[in-house]
């Protein structure tokens, strides 16, 4: 039997609003222990919540971005159960009327565009966090996560493979982070992914049992998690078992997955109105101000990238993943340089140095400007190409123009025709060989010869220039 997977994903992301969602503690990440609590986020009785606006603010500006309805009218629920980071006993969160509904994006899986549904975005608060490690068999509780504004955002079961997943999610952190309404730091938990699979026969339309994953802190993780788990799923129904409905924590210490909990169901956490909190109900003209403010977004930054610059899909796509790498690509155009060659520099060498030190673009402190800066050295002569790569390096490293670094370090391009040409009679009289196998009709060995030259001139040879003479000089 030929199986297919079922992919359901919930994101939670936490909002960046400076306060959190029912009170006016700070949100801020890493300071000590319960120092950003107060009676409402530690759950005193006889308090009353009052909700922040900014985050019903980012919450609608994402429902807009991901194309949902945004509710005229909408509210807060209790989901009650009982854990020692809860200090409520209730999550407050929302049930049946969600501030964002009938969403979707898209996302491109092995160059085909498909569409992922969004059920819905709603807001909620988050827990705090039990800590059991390190604490001499004691167990603690920190509350400066509790109350956290989050939001929710929850996918149709559209997704196919884990591929598709992670594409999914991928897209959507570049939405949020273009938004500003999230960070999208997963290490930090600021995007947290469950995930729900089932499988069921290749092409039939019913829906076979879930499992929901938790604890997969890294896209890598959640495609990791979910091909395990599709594998487990099929060997079960190979075998004549059946699939039971669960909640399993991913590990990756072994890339397995083991059972956490059989899941709840709804009705256990017997979900009513919060009775503390009014309805909300966002303002038309509110609304359609903060369609108006909606930036540019990926997906349309991409085709533009395609048509205003003519650069490939590819180079389109990468360039617009981060909104700051969009804006930095379009500064170095806006500067002069040339599309393609700019978008060259970012992928290859500016994208693998920001990746080596774990860096962002915006901390970096190479301006666009000094690339293009370089690129017009190339293009007049002064460096080749392969000591460009030098140049920007240390441009990168340092932050110097490319003009100090090539005097500094003497790089300019050899092009004087006849000191290349004297390196090349010295390297045809060391390789008679070599020379008549050329002769003899071996083209291939010219890259030998340029290989030689440039390697006696330390890379500062004009490799045009090389090239021509060593042709003129062999086929005589
Ligand atoms: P629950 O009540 O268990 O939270 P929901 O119906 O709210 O389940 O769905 C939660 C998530 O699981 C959604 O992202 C949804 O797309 C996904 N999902 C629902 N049914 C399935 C299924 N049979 N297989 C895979 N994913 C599913
Ligand atoms: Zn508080
Ligand atoms: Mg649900």
């Amino acid at each position: 039997m030929q199986y297919e997977a079922v992919i359901g994903l919930e994101i939670h992301a936490q909002l960046l609003t400076d306060s959190k969602m029912f009170c006016g503690c700070s949100t801020r990440f890493g300071a000590e222990p319960n120092t950003q609590t107060c009676p409402i986020c530690i759950g005193m009785p006889g308090v009353l919540p009052v909700m922040n606006r900014k985050a019903l603010e980012f919450t609608i500006r994402t429902g807009l971005a991901v194309n949902c309805r945004i509710s005229s009218y909408s509210r807060f629920a209790r989901k009650n159960y009982f854990y020692p980071d809860l200090p409520k006993g209730y999550q407050i969160s929302q049930y049946e009327m969600p501030i964002c509904e009938h969403g979707f994006i898209e996302v491109i899986v092995d160059g085909e565009k498909k569409r992922i549904g969004i059920t819905r975005v709603h807001m909620e608060e988050d827990a705090g966090k039990n800590i059991h490690e390190g604490s001499g068999g004691h167990s603690f509780v920190d509350l400066n996560r509790a109350g956290v504004p989050l939001m929710e955002i929850v996918s149709e079961p559209d997704i196919r493979s884990p591929k598709e997943a992670s594409e999914y999610m991928k897209k959507l952190r570049s939405i949020l982070r273009y938004l500003g309404v999230c960070d999208g730091n997963m290490e930090q938990g600021s995007l947290r992914c469950d995930a729900n699979v089932s499988i069921r026969p290749a092409g039939s339309n019913g829906f076979g049992i879930k499992v929901e994953m938790k604890n997969m802190n890294s896209f890598r993780f959640v495609e990791k998690a979910l091909e395990y788990e599709i594998k487990r799923q099929i060997n079960i129904l190979n075998d004549g078992g059946r699939i039971i409905q669960e909640t399993r924590l991913w590990d990756s210490s072994t890339g397995t997955t083991q059972s956490m909990r059989t899941k709840e169901e709804a009705h256990d956490y017997r979900y009513f109105p919060e009775p503390d909190l009014v309805p909300i109900m966002a303002d038309e003209t509110w609304i359609k101000e903060i369609k108006e403010a909606l930036p540019e977004l990926p997906d349309i930054k991409r085709e533009r990238f395609v048509s205003e610059y003519g650069l490939p899909e590819y180079d389109a796509d990468l360039l617009t993943s981060e909104k700051s790498i969009a804006d930095w690509f379009e500064d170095a155009v806006r500067a002069g340089g040339s599309p393609k060659s700019v978008s060259n520099w970012i992928m290859v060498e500016l994208m693998r140095f920001l990746n080596e030190d774990n860096r962002s673009i915006e901390e970096c402190s190479l301006k666009p400007a000094q690339l293009v800066n370089m690129l017009a050295l190339i293009d007049n002569g002064t460096i080749s190409g392969k000591i460009a790569k030098t140049v920007f390096e240390e441009m990168y490293k340092t932050g110097k123009d490319a003009e100090e670094i090539i005097r500094e370090k003497g790089l300019i391009q050899i092009s004087d025709e006849g000191a290349i040409q004297k390196a090349i009679d010295e390297i045809i009289t060391k390789n008679p060989k070599e020379v008549e196998r050329f002769k003899a009709g071996e083209e291939k060995l010219i890259g030998f010869f340029v290989g030689q030259v440039m390697k006696a001139t330390k890379g500062k040879a004009n490799p045009q220039l090389v090239n021509d003479i060593l042709k003129r000089k062999l086929s005589i």
